[in-house]
């Protein structure tokens, strides 16, 4: 095979057991790699109820064919494992170093399961893997624990990948970091990564992945890198990062503003792309093999220390610590992303409990003896206070651990209506009344709320989109029609497809040049396959329907693919004012997304669905 090395490696941290697995290149073929391998596994290996942070539950590193090279952030990995903030599945992929290095042992994935009695972390390299005692990393933060464990080791090109405090706390919604920057952060992976009582994972290895056709690879590759500078499609995200998404999304009315209350938000010039770059900012970086360079740099100094060291906010960081908060102090927005990245927790969720705490204050659901501080709109420190209380479980921070859906019932008395969560996954930052196509894509993701597993509507408003994939027709954010088609296909190729290969996202959404059937080339090349777009597309459509089959095994069913009530609320201000999203409109969208997907009204895959997918199931 080329692309792949057909070796998966095994570990049980109870028995303390290490063994490999292989596959061949039919399954490749069928699943093509990281989450299509991820889900595969968790479908057939973990019974349904299965609790998520039980030794049973596995945590599953994935990489695909493009972790050979390297090109537009193709060396990330897939993380997939059973939520323990939604009981579903879910995968979270992590850009940077992490599935190139993997490849470099020998394995393209690794697999743990059990529980080890004490702390430890993971040595891999191309020659051994050992589980090594941990006790003096227990309690330290992500920074402190990567740099321990490096200094240790010796090896500047050794990937670490870690949790922090947040995840040994089993904080619903941790997250787990490669090179202190790069994290596999909704769902809860760092949670289950502490149920295990796993630190830290350490990788080295620089063993060569056989392509099939380097020279025309490259070719490619350089045809691609010259439009991406030259085209001008990609320029403002090279120039701002995400951060090139919050004075748009104000302007608009979808940006999350007062726990979705509003969706512009009064004080936007202090925290969109200019004055974060005025205030913040003193750098970019970028994943290996980008030609964008997307990611931040950020220092402050005073009020708090904020370390470049670390990733900077990215557009929901800052969304999601500020408006979403009412806080438009740029070095808060710094501090609490650092405290969120350096705890290992997830900061969309974080930003979406904190909101929800905020509007049960001002609805005199909890009071200040509740929580031992207060916690008012815009309060920077309390809103790190907060961030702190979470990750360490202390007070009420217990409760806001479990996530906004427990949360919320455990508090009571009418919260539950402003707990913004689809399926237990807290909503990320994009108003979906103001873009129909990302409220449908919300109501049936696979891992609840995720605003990375459908494109989104505002690429699709010129015509001619994607036209491969049959997206020729322009579409407005906020018209209904056309939406259901729009989502089942872009959760197939968007969603899935590129956490498969994998692949960066952000230079697949048109008009950038990563187009469907440049990606489908690239495959072509370095697996030496035939795939037409339509086979490439199929496999995102299985794993997809394959996800389903998990969730509806645990339970799911057409009732919870449903939405906040909030989103029924008509917009009264701002660029979607006179917009919603109620019931009524999600059940017509509903009933055409289920056809399309060959689904029954309950939300299955019908039988002939799962033949023509070749979905082989119990
Ligand atoms: S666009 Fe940004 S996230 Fe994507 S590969 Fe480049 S630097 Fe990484």
């Amino acid at each position: 095979m080329y692309g792949y090395h057909g070796k998966t490696l095994k570990v049980d941290l109870t028995q303390r057991k290490i063994y490999e697995e292989t596959f061949d290149e039919e399954f490749a073929k069928k699943y093509i790699g990281g989450v299509g391998f991820g889900f595969r596994w968790l479908y057939d290996t973990l019974p349904a109820k299965t609790d998520p942070l039980s030794p049973e539950n596995k945590l599953i590193f994935a990489t695909g064919p493009l972790c050979s090279i390297s090109f537009l952030g193709s060396t990330g990995i897939s993380v997939a494992t059973k939520s323990p903030l939604t009981g579903l599945i879910a995968d979270s992929d992590m850009r940077g170093r992490m599935g190139g290095v993997l490849k470099g042992t020998g394995y393209d994935a690794l697999i743990l399961e059990g529980k080890s009695s004490e702390p430890v972390y993971l040595q891999v390299t191309e020659h051994a893997v050992d589980i090594i005692e941990a006790k003096e990393l227990w309690g330290k933060d992500i920074k402190e624990t990567q740099e321990k464990i490096l200094s240790k080791i010796n090896d500047g090109e050794a990937v670490v990948a870690s949790i922090g405090i947040a995840g040994e706390n089993l904080v619903k919604y941790a997250a787990i970091a490669s090179d202190l920057r790069n994290f596999a952060g909704r769902g809860g992976t760092g949670a289950v990564m502490g149920s295990k009582n796993l630190k830290a994972i350490v990788i080295r290895g620089k063993l060569k992945t056989p392509v099939a056709d380097a020279e025309r690879i490259k070719t490619l590759i350089k045809e691609v890198n010259y439009l991406i500078k030259t085209d001008g499609s990609c320029d403002t995200l090279s120039k701002y990062g995400t951060w090139n998404t919050t004075g748009p999304a104000n302007f608009k009315g979808i940006l999350p503003t007062k726990n979705f209350q509003k969706t512009t938000f009064e004080y936007i010039d202090k925290i969109d792309g200019d004055a974060m770059h005025n205030s913040i900012w003193v750098g970019k970086r970028t994943c290996p093999g980008c030609a964008i360079g997307c990611r931040h740099m950020v220092k402050v100094e005073k009020p708090y220390s904020v370390s470049p060291d670390l990733e900077g906010p990215q557009y929901e960081s800052v969304a999601a610590l500020g408006p979403l908060l009412f806080n438009g102090n740029p070095v808060v927005i710094a501090k609490a992303n650092e405290l969120c990245n350096l705890y290992g927790m997830d900061t969309i969720s974080t930003g979406v409990i904190i909101s929800f705490v905020m509007e049960c204050i001002d609805r005199g659901v909890l009071t200040e003896d509740d929580l031992g501080f207060n916690l008012k709109w815009g309060e920077g420190e309390e809103i790190l206070k907060a961030i702190e209380t979470i990750a360490h479980r202390e007070g009420i921070g217990d409760i806001l651990a479990e996530g906004v859906k427990l949360a919320s019932k455990k508090i009571g008395k009418g919260s539950e209506n402003w707990a913004m969560h689809v399926k237990g996954s807290e909503v990320p930052m994009h108003d979906p009344r103001g873009k129909k196509g990302m409220g449908l894509a919300y109501a049936t993701a696979l891992k609840g709320a995720d605003h990375e597993s459908s494109m989104h509507d505002e690429a699709f408003e010129k015509e001619n989109a994607l036209p491969d994939l049959g997206l020729k027709e322009p579409m407005s954010r906020k018209q209904f029609d056309g939406k259901p088609f729009l989502v089942k296909t872009l959760q197939d190729y968007w969603g899935i497809m590129s956490d498969a290969l994998p692949i960066c996202k952000f230079p697949m959404i048109p008009p950038r040049p990563l187009t469907p059937a440049r990606l489908v080339k690239l495959l072509n090349l370095v697996t030496g396959w035939n795939f037409t777009i339509e086979e490439f597309l199929q496999v995102g459509e299985r794993t997809f329907n394959l996800g389903r089959l998990f969730d509806a095994r645990e339970g799911i069913s057409r009732s919870d693919d449903t939405l906040p009530r909030r989103f029924a609320e008509v917009l009264s201000e701002g660029g979607s004012a006179g917009e919603n999203l109620d019931s009524d409109s999600l059940k017509t969208m509903l009933d055409e997304y289920y056809r399309l997907r060959g689904w029954d009204n309950e939300g299955r895959p019908y039988p002939e669905t799962l033949k023509r997918l070749g979905l082989e199931v119990d």
